[in-house]
C-alpha cells in the first residue's frame, strides 16, 4: 500500500512518514498543496493523508479537484481548527475521513487501516483471505496456517509485497506495480528487488504459493 502524505509542518510530517514505513506502507512526503496535487494526479495512491492549511494550495481545494477529475482516493484530513464547521467543509469536498491535531499517532494509524479496509471492501474484497492453506489477514496483517495459531512471521515489506498479490489473486501483477505500490518514490535501487522479496515469502509460505509469469509478473495462486 502506498500513501501519500501532505502536511507542511516538515517535522510532523516525517514523523508521520516514518511511524507509517515502520508499518509497512510506502510513504511518499509532500509539503505544499500544488505539489501534492501534481503527486496524487500521476501516482495510483491507495491513501492520502492531507493537511488542510497548505501552502500553493490549501487542503479542501486538493481534495476537491481530486473528486472533481474522478480520484476515488481515500483522504484523511487533518486539522489544526476544532470546529463542526471544518469537519462539515472536509466532508462536503470530498474527503473520507478527519483527524483535528493534535491527534495521537495510534488514532492515525488504526484511520489510515480502517480507511484502506473500507476502501478494499467496497471493492469485493474481504480483509481475510484463504489461500494455499493460509489464513491471510491483511486488516491484522497476519499470516496463520490454517485455521490454527500458527503465525508465520513476516517483515512488513514482505507482508507489503504479498498484500498487493493477495489483493489480485488469481491475476498477474507486474513487478513494475508492485514496485508503484510497495516502494516510495525515494527508492532508485534496482526493480529486482521485488524478487528478492518474493523468494523470501516462497521460503516462509511455500514454493507453490507465488507463480512466477515469464515476462509478465506474478500471480498468487487461488485455490483455497
Ligand atoms: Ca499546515
Amino acid at each position: 500500500m502506498r500513501l501519500l502524505i501532505v502536511e507542511d509542518e516538515k517535522r510532523l510530517a516525517l514523523s508521520l512518514a516514518k511511524g507509517l514505513t515502520a508499518e509497512g506502507y510506502a510513504v511518499d512526503v509532500v509539503h505544499d498543496g500544488l505539489e501534492g496535487l501534481h503527486r496524487a494526479t500521476e501516482t495510483p495512491y491507495d491513501l492520502i493523508v492531507l493537511d488542510i492549511m497548505l501552502p500553493g494550495m490549501n487542503g479542501y481545494r486538493v481534495c476537491a479537484t481530486l473528486r472533481a477529475a474522478g480520484h476515488d482516493v481515500p483522504i484523511l484530513m487533518l486539522t489544526a481548527k476544532d470546529g463542526e464547521y471544518d469537519e462539515a467543509e472536509g466532508l462536503d469536498t470530498g474527503a473520507d475521513d478527519y483527524l483535528t491535531k493534535p491527534f495521537s499517532y495510534v488514532v492515525l494509524v488504526a484511520r489510515v487501516r480502517a480507511l484502506l479496509r473500507r476502501h478494499g471492501q467496497g471493492k469485493g474484497s474481504s480483509p481475510v483471505h484463504v489461500v494455499g492453506g493460509l489464513t491471510i489477514d491483511l486488516g491484522a496483517r497476519r499470516v496463520v496456517r490454517g485455521e490454527g495459531e500458527d503465525e508465520i512471521a513476516l517483515t512488513a515489506k514482505e507482508f507489503a509485497v504479498l498484500e498487493q498479490l493477495v489483493l489480485r489473486r488469481g491475476e498477474v501483477v507486474s513487478k513494475a506495480e508492485i514496485l508503484e505500490h510497495v516502494w516510495d518514490f525515494a527508492y532508485e535501487g534496482d526493480p529486482n528487488i521485488v524478487e528478492v522479496y518474493v523468494s523470501a515469502l516462497r521460503r516462509k509460505l511455500g514454493a507453490r504459493l507465488i507463480r512466477t509469469v515469464r515476462g509478465a509478473g506474478y500471480r498468487l495462486e487461488a485455490p483455497r
